[in-house]
């Protein structure tokens, strides 16, 4: 006999929907129904082919990010003037620094 208020609500025969073949598994869970990007029926190391996993658009949200960064990069760049060279020459030791006052 489980203690109460301790053990979550336990389903049997929750209902597993596979998000990549729509394939649908009936366990035991502590959720009634749950959604999965990938199951034994349709991940690579299973089929043993080779398939780009992207059941979210996780791809092109990457790609869109990265065109973004890149023309606010070359937006920057064509703004703002290459920084001057820094003429005035640094005291690499504290002998230089000491000497040059
Ligand atoms: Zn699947």
């Amino acid at each position: 006999m489980p203690k109460e208020n301790l053990h979550p609500t336990y389903y049997p025969e929750a209902k597993i929907t596979c998000a990549s073949c729509g394939k649908t598994y009936v366990i035991g869970s502590t959720v009634p129904e749950m959604t999965v990007e990938v199951c034994a029926n349709c991940h690579p190391f299973f089929t043993g082919k080779e398939v780009l996993m992207d059941t979210e658009g996780r791809v092109e949200k990457f790609e869109k990010k990265r065109s973004t960064a890149a023309a606010k990069q070359a937006a920057a760049k064509a703004k703002a003037p290459a920084p001057a060279e820094e003429t005035q020459k640094r005291p690499r030791t504290l002998k230089e620094l000491l000497e040059q006052s």
